[in-house]
């Protein structure tokens, strides 16, 4: 498991922004050591562990991009059209017979091999064939033109693929391009979740009068496995040190990252806090975030451990900013900075400067054809309706203090923020 010290999240301002939490965790967070070799069809979404090295140019050889008639330059017509004879035919997957001969050219189709000679193609579409199979072609091609070249892609040697990288299809498929048929990623990180609080009831029980379903667990559960960890679903800690602190320690032997919610304000009944400075060290985090802001952070027997505020909707934001870059920097995977579409705002919001504040939305194309955002009518951390009736979140930078009808404003589609 990755070994922390215990005061590395330790924090000195009075309120930590959402950068400096991102740059701290990033920075603090070491990646699992243990690597695995996996075949390319199970390694969708898995870390590369180590650099994929191009042992050969890609394209491998020179071929034709076209379907057309392969000819040397310098028979290439200058001023007007000129008249060739077809000496050969080349499909993808054959090779021409001979070289090619001057002032003669060779049917060829995409993907096959550049006869020895050859190095532009006319595509058939540009050409006239006579009917004595002779065929015309006009004056102004570019020398080289529609040939791909050897190592025009990727060239030999070079690094195909960034350790770091989480492997996108596309990735793969220039991993078997180059010949791959495996490659090597990080383990999964392990990460164990917990909900905390008296007042949390099992889905699938009878709840009492002062009590109400946990949902944020299977939030966070499948938050987790969209970021490509195992998980570990380890129920309900009721708000007491005695059951509190046994658990939490079990956990961090077994798990790269403890995970809870709840219990991590600074009420009376908040002893998450208090446990983990008892087996192992935390800070509290007031980030400057909203919804959100109570974060815990710490270290049991050498495991992050990161307790999220319990309202649904600080969970979630908070999860995004803080556990899923813990998770990035635990994968071994490169931080990856959302990417946001602008948007212009159809409605009125009053902010206080020195604050992040992500406002639920959802998008659609105004009457002018521009996207425009819709905010959720309300606002509270509480409100699961506010997550589950929008496609994603405005982000008002700390300096903002207001937002007024027609302004841009960067959106955040929630598909990029939980992947
Ligand atoms: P806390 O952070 O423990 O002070 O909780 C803040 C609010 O979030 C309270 O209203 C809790 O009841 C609620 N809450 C805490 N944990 C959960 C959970 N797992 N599922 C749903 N709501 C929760
Ligand atoms: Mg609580």
């Amino acid at each position: 498991m990755a070994q922390l010290t215990d005061d590395c999240f330790a924090f000195g301002g009075p309120m930590m922004s959402v950068d400096e939490a991102v740059a701290m965790i990033a920075a603090r967070i070491a990646p699992v050591a243990d690597t695995q070799i996996l075949p390319l069809a199970e390694a969708d979404g898995r870390v590369l562990a180590e650099p994929l090295i191009a042992r050969a140019p890609l394209p491998r050889f020179a071929n034709s991009a076209v379907d057309g008639y392969a000819v040397r330059s310098a028979d290439l017509p200058s001023a007007a059209e000129e008249t060739f004879p077809v000496i050969d035919r080349v499909a993808a997957g054959a090779s021409a017979e001979a070289p090619l001969a001057q002032r003669a050219v060779v049917r060829i189709f995409t993907g096959a091999p550049m006869p020895q000679g050859a190095d532009t193609v006319f595509m058939q579409e540009d050409v006239r064939v006579l009917p004595d199979g002779q065929v015309v072609l006009p004056p102004g091609l570019k020398a080289g033109a529609n040939v791909r070249l050897p190592g025009e892609d990727i060239a030999v040697g070079a690094a195909a693929l960034p350790p770091g990288r989480r492997l996108r299809p596309q990735d793969i498929a220039l991993a078997a391009a180059l010949g791959a048929t495996e490659l090597k990623v990080r383990r999964r990180p392990r990460v164990a979740v917990f909900s905390t609080g008296d007042e949390l009831a099992l889905p699938g029980t009878v709840p009492d009068a002062a009590q109400l379903f946990d949902s944020n667990r299977v939030m966070l559960l499948a938050m987790l496995k969209r970021l490509g960890c195992e998980v570990s679903d380890l129920g309900i800690l009721r708000d007491e040190p005695a059951s509190l602190a046994p658990a939490l320690r079990a956990a961090a032997r077994g798990h790269d990252l403890v995970l809870t919610s709840g219990g991590v304000s600074t009420g009376e009944e908040d002893h998450v806090k208090a446990v983990v400075e008892g087996i192992g060290s935390l800070v509290l985090w007031r980030m400057a975030i909203k919804p959100g802001r109570p974060v815990a952070m710490g270290v049991i027997e050498g495991a992050p451990f990161i307790g999220l505020p319990g309202n649904p909707a600080a969970s979630f934001v908070t999860f995004v900013y803080v556990v899923r870059p813990a998770i990035l920097a635990l994968s071994g995977a490169a931080q990856e900075t959302p990417m946001p579409m602008m948007v212009r705002a159809t409605f009125s919001y009053a902010k206080k400067t020195g604050r992040r504040e992500y406002v639920r939305a959802n998008v659609a194309r105004g009457a002018d054809g521009v996207f425009e955002a819709m905010k959720f009518p309300r606002e509270g951390a509480g409100l699961l309706s506010s997550l589950a009736e929008t496609a994603g979140m405005i982000e008002l930078p700390e300096q903002v203090t207001s937002v007024t009808p027609g302004e841009m404003v960067a959106f955040f589609p929630y598909t990029g923020l939980l992947a």
